[in-house]
């Protein structure tokens, strides 16, 4: 995030995270569109900070974000351990529809990139039908190779949206925007992950109980067990955090 952002962060190990709460990252995505300021939005979690401290290209994509948001209970809790609390969590899930609903008022064009083609099919005709004000002005499955690139981003630069989702897993969507931020110019660029399988009906997000506890990590980790060695990053995370209390927020 660039120093002179007006949003407050707190840096989670030299990540700068959003602590702002949605109302208030939905208002300030909504700036962004009017003054056409292209904005790379980030969802952090454990696992996304993790694999940052293990691979500086991936450190130096979270690091230039135009926002990181606080997605991950386990950086809200991070913040509120470290005495530096965010407003609350911003899941992505839940900020992409609300910045769809935002758009409604102003009849922002939408592109969506990622997952298969069945899948990104009715995503698409499901948010039409629920958001009638927005515009999708375009969508493409997400399973594609860097020889196709340019034939995408032709496609995307052609259907001028005003926010682009993009649903290929963390580990290829946050640099694959990074890579073309520039190119695409676009106010919102967001990794939406596994959004689409769940908006689409493929896959169902944690039931409210398991979100309350603070706990839709292990409702993905029951329904998905071959999850698990990616997860070892949370406890990973989590012990971290205890051990650095000191220097978590400190961290450049
Ligand atoms: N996906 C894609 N292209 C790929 C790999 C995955 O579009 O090359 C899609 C996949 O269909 C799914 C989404 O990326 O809709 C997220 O996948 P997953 O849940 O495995 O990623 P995570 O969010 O856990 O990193």
């Amino acid at each position: 995030m660039k120093a002179e952002s007006p949003v407050p962060t707190v840096p989670i190990f030299g990540i700068r995270v959003s602590k702002i709460d949605m109302k208030a990252t939905v208002a300030y995505l909504t700036e962004a569109v009017r003054n056409r300021e292209p904005h790379q939005v980030i969802t952090a979690n454990p696992i996304m900070v993790m694999t940052a401290l293990e691979n500086p290209a991936y450190m130096e994509i979270m690091k230039s974000a135009e926002l990181v948001v606080p997605d991950g209970t386990g950086v809200v809790w991070a913040a509120e351990y470290c005495h530096e609390p965010v407003a609350e969590r911003v899941a992505g899930f839940d900020l992409l529809h609300e910045l769809l609903r935002q758009g409604e008022r102003y009849t922002w064009k939408v592109y969506l990139l990622g997952s298969t083609p069945e899948v990104i099919h009715e995503t698409s005709s499901r948010l039409q039908t629920q958001y009638p004000g927005i515009v999708i002005s375009g969508y493409h499955d997400g399973y594609f190779g860097p020889d196709d690139d340019e034939k995408i981003i032709s496609g995307i630069l052609e259907a001028q949206p005003d926010l682009l989702f993009v649903a290929r897993g963390a580990d290829s969507q946050e640099p694959w925007i990074a890579k073309y931020k520039s190119r695409l110019n676009i106010p919102v660029m967001m990794g939406v992950g596994g959004s689409f399988d769940v908006i689409s009906g493929k896959t169902k997000r944690a039931p409210i109980a398991f979100q309350k506890l603070r706990a839709e990590w292990l409702y993905r980790l029951l329904k998905e067990p071959t999850r698990y060695k990616r997860m070892l990053a949370l406890p990973k995370f989590a012990v971290k955090v205890m051990r650095e209390k000191d220097k978590v927020t400190k961290a450049q």
